[in-house]
């Protein structure tokens, strides 16, 4: 026999699949960690960004308190390249560019009718060491050839307004990428005649963002495994709770003993096979039947021998049961066999065949023993009828069994 199972109330735990709700918590999980994630970013980011600016600033004005401006403003003409004057105005510069190896170049500008002109460049000193890229020398007075003011509209008025330009974009030269810094310089009547330039490796500019970007990777792919973890988790969780719930399913209509239904699990039971029954116009059973004799049984073996004989009755039952059939434990040692489909005669072979079953020898504390049942069938055929009805019918049947002589079966009237 099949174990008895009920569905109790489908709540939103066992409608859901364990691992739909594993991948659900993972992506809501996944989801809150990267939004967090990406706030954590954007900020750090932008943070990093501005200290970033703020170095290049500084750097950028203190180059600008590094130019002699009166000196720079006497060199008027490309033949003044490499000049003693030119070599004394750049040195301080040359110096400068010296101590820091993240800058590209160092070089100045003159402003002359909204157009720019190089002057001075740390490339073409002879004392530089770091300057990467001697071949781009510019001569005093060369016009600077790339500036289009339409591409960076806003470096000559922040430069005439006294603030130091970022340019927000990196160029590439070659292999690298760089950004400019222009701080204004100023003659000695204050008037802003030209810039400083200092174009750095976007690298040194990029390297705590870089770092920053490693960390969030890293956060992200914890992040990942975490949603997986809380994914498998729930799943998990959820499993063992759908296992707990089926088993409690089970125990609450199975009789320990016997591993039979139990009371709740017949009344249940009958209610639905009738109405399933008489909704197919099919016939229905039910025999009800009690051990003989029961009482001296317990009295020669103690109530837990009259156990243990209830437990191996309930082992030869659930053998005999035939699909379809449900063979429940009503009461201490009365027993009902429901009989979906089946008629009369059907269900005397079916008391016989249980009968037979318990009747044979049974050893129990060393001695054999012949035990024997006596049962009532009630039947349900083409009429309606009750389900404490037809188990009044039968247990009168039982009652009559028992009257006449037990070990047999009674059909009830
Ligand atoms: P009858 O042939 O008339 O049925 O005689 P009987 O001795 O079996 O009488 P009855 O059915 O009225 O008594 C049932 C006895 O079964 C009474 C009770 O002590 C015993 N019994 C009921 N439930 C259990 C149980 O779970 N375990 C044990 N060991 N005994 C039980
Ligand atoms: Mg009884
Ligand atoms: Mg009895």
């Amino acid at each position: 026999m099949p174990e008895p199972a009920v569905r109790g109330r489908e709540g939103f735990l066992t409608r859901t699949s364990p691992v739909i709700s594993g991948v659900a918590v993972g992506l809501v999980f996944l989801f809150v960690s990267g939004v967090l994630l990406a706030l954590i970013t954007y900020f750090g980011i932008r943070q990093h960004e501005r200290i970033a600016e703020d170095r290049l600033r500084g750097l950028a004005a203190a180059a600008a308190q590094l130019v002699d401006v009166d000196a720079h403003e006497r060199l008027r003409a490309p033949a003044d390249t490499g000049s003693p004057l030119y070599a004394r105005t750049i040195d301080r510069l040359v110096e400068f560019h010296n101590m820091l190896p993240e800058i590209y170049w160092v070089y100045t500008k003159r402003i002359l009718d909204g157009r720019l002109y190089y002057v001075l460049d740390t490339a073409a000193s002879p004392r530089i060491r770091w300057a990467r890229d001697k071949a781009q020398v510019s001569r005093v007075m060369d016009p600077v050839l790339d500036f289009d003011p339409n591409q960076e509209p806003d470096l000559l008025p922040t430069i005439l307004s006294g603030r130091v330009h970022v340019d927000n974009r990196a160029y590439a030269w070659g292999k690298k990428n760089l950004r400019s810094v222009d701080a204004p310089l100023r003659d000695a009547g204050g008037n802003i005649v030209g810039m400083v330039a200092l174009d750095v490796e976007e690298d040194t500019f990029t390297a705590e963002q870089r770092a920053f970007r490693l960390i969030v990777r890293v956060g992200a792919l914890v992040c990942l495994g975490l949603s997986v973890l809380a994914g498998l988790i729930t799943a998990r969780l959820h499993g063992s709770l759908l296992e707990a719930i089926a088993r409690f399913e089970r125990e609450s209509v199975t009789d320990a003993l016997t591993g039979l239904g139990n009371r709740a699990y017949f009344n249940r039971a009958l209610a639905a096979e009738l109405a399933q029954a008489r909704r197919a116009g099919a016939p229905f059973t039910l025999l009800v039947f009690d051990i003989d004799h029961f009482k001296r049984v317990n009295d020669d073996l103690g109530h837990p021998g009259g156990d243990e004989v209830l437990r191996r009755i309930g082992e030869r039952l659930r053998a005999e049961v035939r699909e379809g059939d449900l063979c429940c434990r009503i009461g201490g040692e009365e027993f009902a066999l429901l009989m979906p489909g089946i008629g009369r005669q059907e269900g005397e072979a079916a008391f016989n065949r249980m009968n037979g079953a318990i009747r044979m020898p049974m050893l129990v504390e060393g001695a054999e023993r012949v035990i024997t049942i006596s049962g009532g069938i009630a039947t349900m055929s083409g009429n309606d009828i009750r389900p404490e009805e037809i188990l009044r019918l039968a247990d009168r049947a039982l009652y009559e069994a028992k009257r006449s002589g037990r070990d047999r079966v009674v059909f009830a009237a």
